[in-house]
C-alpha cells in the first residue's frame, strides 16, 4: 500500500495509452454536446472544418486556437454572455467572472452538471494530491467575491466530506484567531496572503508553527512553486505548502502531489493539454519550455477547444514517484508569455525575481516599477526592510541582482507599511507606460 492519497486512483494511474483512449472518448462526447454552440460553429466554418471530422486527439490539431481576446471580443459583440453557450441560458446555475486585470472581465457560466462533474471533481484531485482528507478542517482566507475559484474550492472540499470554514469579510487578526481557535488543519489563500498572515502573527506574538495547520494550498500566483516563497511559507506555518493552478475559462487543471518534487500534475482526465512554441505555434518537444494550450473535455456548457492560456510550462510525461501517470509541469507555471522582462539582454520572469527577493528575509514587502528605456526594461524597486545589524538593505539587494542575474537595478527604501498588502492576486510588478512622444522630444 502506498502512503500517497488519490482522488480516483484508477484514473490517476492509468497507463498513458488508456488515458489517451479516455480523452478521445470524452472529446467525442464533448463535440456531440456542442451541436448548438454558435462560437465554435463559426470558428469551424471559418476554418472549413466539420465537427464530424474531429475523431481523434490528433484531429484536434485541425482546429484553430482560441485566445482570451477571441472570448472578450465575442462577449463584447453579443453581450452579456457571448455565443459560447452550448445550451439555453435556463440550463445554467452558476455565473462567475474573471478579475479583468487586463481589461474587460469575462463572464462565465456553468450548468449544475458541469459544476459537479468538472469543478468539484477537479478540486478533489487538488485536495487528495496534497494529502487532505474528510478528516481535515479547512479554512478559506479570502473574500468570496465573484470569482469561481473561491466557491469551487470550498464546495469541492464539502463534496469530499471535509469540515469547511469561510473566512470572508474578516480582518487578518480575526482570521488568525479563527484558524487557531477552531484548530484548522488546512489553509487556502494566495501565497502572498499566507506570507502576510505570518507577518501579522509575528506582530501579535502568535506562534503559527504550533497551530494545527499542516497543509497550505495556494493559487492565483506562481508563488507556491517558487522555491524561496514556498520555503518562507513552510517555515512560517510549520506546514507543507502545495501549489494548484486553474483559470475561470478552463477549470482547476493542475495540482501538487505528496512526492513534493516541485512539479505540478496536469489533470489529464478532465482536460487535454498541449504545449506549443508561442512564436511558431508548433508543438514543443517533451520538457521544452512553451505555452500551455488546454481543451476542456468535461465542461460542455461553456467549453474551450485549444485555448491558449499564456502560461509558460515545461511538460514531462514520465511517471511520478507518487505513482500517478498524469503528466507534470516542472517548477509549476514558470511565467506568463506576456510577462517576460528583457533586462540588459537577460530574459527574466517575475517569478525568478520573486525567488531572489524572498531569499533575503529582511525584505518584508516590495514593488517593482518597469520602464522601457531604449528597448530594454529598467527595474526600480521600492522595498520595506527590517533593520540589518550591518550593511544597507538596498545595497544588499542591488548586489544580489548583480551576482545572480548580472543586471543593475534601482532600489529605494520606504517606511514600514507604505506598500500595499494583498489578499487576492498581488500586483507587485507595475509597468510604467512610455511617455507620449511630445514629452520625449
Ligand atoms: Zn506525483
Amino acid at each position: 500500500m502506498s502512503h500517497f492519497h488519490f482522488f480516483d486512483q484508477r484514473l490517476e494511474t492509468l497507463p498513458r495509452e488508456q488515458l489517451r483512449a479516455l480523452q478521445t472518448e470524452r472529446l467525442g462526447r464533448l463535440l456531440r454536446e456542442m451541436s448548438a454552440n454558435r462560437f465554435y460553429a463559426a470558428k469551424f466554418a471559418a476554418a472549413g472544418l466539420r465537427r464530424e471530422e474531429i475523431l481523434t486527439l490528433d484531429d484536434l490539431q485541425k482546429i484553430p486556437f482560441t485566445t482570451k481576446s477571441d472570448l472578450v471580443a465575442d462577449q463584447a459583440a453579443a453581450p452579456p454572455y457571448g455565443t459560447l453557450l452550448s445550451y439555453p441560458l435556463s440550463r445554467y446555475t452558476h455565473l462567475h467572472q474573471t478579475s479583468g486585470t487586463t481589461g474587460r472581465p469575462l463572464l462565465w457560466l456553468d450548468t449544475k452538471e458541469d459544476w459537479a462533474d468538472s469543478w468539484l471533481r477537479c478540486w478533489g484531485f487538488v485536495y487528495r494530491g496534497a494529502g487532505v482528507t474528510e478528516n481535515d478542517i479547512i479554512y478559506f482566507a479570502y473574500s468570496f467575491g465573484p470569482y469561481v475559484s473561491h466557491w469551487a474550492a470550498i464546495e469541492g472540499a464539502r463534496n469530499m466530506g471535509a469540515l469547511t470554514i469561510a473566512g470572508g469579510g474578516l480582518s487578518s487578526e480575526q482570521r488568525l484567531r479563527a484558524i487557531l481557535d477552531r484548530r484548522c488543519t488546512v489553509l487556502l489563500c494566495t501565497p502572498t496572503y499566507a506570507l502576510h498572515l505570518i507577518e501579522v502573527a509575528r506582530r501579535e506574538s502568535i506562534d503559527l508553527r504550533s497551530s494545527a495547520i499542516r497543509v497550505t494550498i495556494h493559487a492565483g500566483e506562481p508563488g507556491a512553486s517558487v522555491p524561496n516563497v514556498k520555503r518562507a511559507i513552510e517555515d512560517g506555518w510549520g506546514a507543507h505548502c502545495y501549489d494548484h493552478a486553474g483559470a475561470t475559462e478552463v477549470g482547476a487543471w493542475g495540482f501538487g502531489c505528496e512526492a513534493r518534487t516541485g512539479a505540478m500534475h496536469l489533470n489529464e482526465t478532465d482536460f487535454f493539454f498541449e504545449v506549443i512554441d508561442p512564436a511558431t505555434l508548433r508543438p514543443a518537444a517533451e520538457g521544452q519550455r512553451g505555452e500551455l494550450v488546454i481543451t476542456t473535455l468535461a465542461r460542455p456548457g461553456m467549453p474551450v477547444l485549444r485555448y491558449r492560456t499564456g502560461d509558460l510550462v515545461e511538460m514531462v510525461t514520465s511517471p511520478c514517484a507518487c505513482g500517478r501517470t498524469l503528466a507534470r509541469i516542472q517548477g509549476g507555471v514558470i511565467g506568463r508569455a506576456d510577462d517576460m522582462l528583457i533586462v540588459r539582454g537577460t530574459n527574466l520572469y517575475p517569478s525568478a525575481i520573486d525567488n531572489l527577493v524572498r531569499s533575503l528575509p529582511f525584505i518584508l514587502e516590495y514593488e517593482v516599477e518597469i520602464r522601457r528605456v531604449s528597448g530594454m526594461d529598467d527595474l526600480r524597486f521600492r522595498i520595506e526592510a527590517a533593520d540589518l545589524p550591518s550593511g544597507d538593505p538596498a545595497q544588499t539587494l542591488v548586489e544580489a541582482f548583480r551576482a545572480q542575474f548580472n543586471i543593475r537595478i534601482g532600489v529605494e527604501c520606504v517606511p514600514a507599511g507604505a506598500l500595499p498588502r494583498y489578499e487576492a492576486k498581488a500586483r507587485r510588478f507595475k509597468r510604467i507606460p512610455d511617455p507620449p512622444l511630445s514629452e520625449r522630444l
